[in-house]
């Protein structure tokens, strides 16, 4: 027994070995716990021995495809990661316990929507007594303060209800209403929906979508999307800079382009724009409101249509975000 085959052996990951032949030649003890082999597996198909449909899939996928996948499997009431490595000599699965860790996020998400969720009404309380209060001839100084205040609830408010979005699209129980969307009119009510915080910041709003781009999507999540990326174009401009939108067909893809003549993106940065409440150096960001969530929901929101997003940006020169959603035939 050599010293690799005696970690294998104790491991707390499972091992199962096919060879060439697609025969099993190998299984460790962990696999052996897991009672996912019949009984005298040794040297026989994998597609006879092995009982479960979802590793089955997985092991004949790696070997059609000849490269190395991965995929979330449940054995039992455990979640497992589960990946294949493929070689010229065969297929070698690893099977890890990930159920831990999917119960651990699945009840951080739990929390943060359920106490998004309570926040909302003492917000909209706060928010509705400060308006009104406002409202009052009160002596200059308190009257600042108040507004100061009134910006920091309308913060408050809009983290509340990104965490809510994003809780909702994650919990993966929104269902999708998709309808016939006609771009250039979506496009022209959400520029007006900006055209004030556009003038103060003197940036051009072009709407470069034809009248016949029609596309099949949910309007509200679309919209959303869009109103995210318009947002942060405007916000992250120069005066006299400018924000467009554009659309096209490719391959199978409908791809949506907000483009902006803004102060752009650093490079290292890029990878990370996407993730939950990252904003790029928070010198540059900290006098511009923002929770760090728009682009997160942006990405969402592509994926539940079936599609993704990317970002293209150079410093100075602007930004160009690329969603891209399937065409109707693709949508699931
Ligand atoms: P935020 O609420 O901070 O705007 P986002 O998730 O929408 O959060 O964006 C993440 C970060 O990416 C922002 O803080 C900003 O630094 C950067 N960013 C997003 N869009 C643009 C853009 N069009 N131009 C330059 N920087 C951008």
């Amino acid at each position: 027994m050599t010293l690799l085959h005696e970690f294998l052996k104790e491991a707390d990951e499972g091992y199962i070995v096919i060879d060439r032949s697609k025969k099993v030649s190998y299984a460790n003890r962990f696999v052996m716990y897991l009672e996912i082999l019949r009984e005298s597996w040794q040297e026989k198909p994998y597609y006879e021995v092995i009982k479960n449909l979802g590793i089955i899939s997985l092991i004949s996928a790696t070997f059609g495809e000849k490269k190395s996948l991965n995929e979330e499997i449940s054995i039992g009431d455990r979640e497992f990661s589960a990946r294949t490595f493929y070689t010229d000599e065969g297929v070698i699965l690893r099977l890890s316990d990930v159920t831990s860790i999917k119960n651990y996020e699945k009840s951080k998400k739990e929390f943060v929507a359920n106490v998004s969720h309570e926040l909302k009404t003492p917000i909209a309380a706060l928010k509705v007594i400060l308006e009104t209060l406002y409202e009052e001839d009160l002596p200059k100084h308190i009257k600042d303060m108040l507004g100061r205040a009134l910006a920091r609830v309308e913060e408050m408010n809009q983290l509340v209800n990104d965490l809510l979005i994003i809780a909702k699209l994650e919990s993966g129980e929104e269902v999708l209403n998709i309808e016939k969307v006609n771009l250039k009119w979506l496009v022209d009510s959400i520029y007006e929906k900006f055209r004030e915080a556009s003038e103060n910041e003197q940036v051009d709003l072009i709407n470069e979508v034809s009248e016949d781009a029609i596309l099949h999507s949910d309007p509200e999540k679309l919209s959303i999307l869009l109103k995210n990326l318009v947002d942060n174009a405007i916000k992250y401009n120069k005066k006299g800079g400018k924000v467009g939108i554009r659309f096209y067909r490719k391959d199978k893809w409908n791809i949506i382009e907000v483009w902006d003549t803004g102060i752009g993106i650093p490079k290292q940065d890029l990878p990370f724009v996407f993730d939950r409440f990252y904003r790029v150096d928070k010198s540059r960001s900290k006098d511009i409101p923002g929770t760090g969530l728009g682009l997160s929901i942006v990405k969402h929101i592509a994926l539940s249509h079936g599609g993704r997003v990317e970002v293209e940006s150079q410093e100075r020169k602007g930004s160009t975000f690329r969603v891209f959603l399937p065409g109707i035939e693709d949508i699931k």
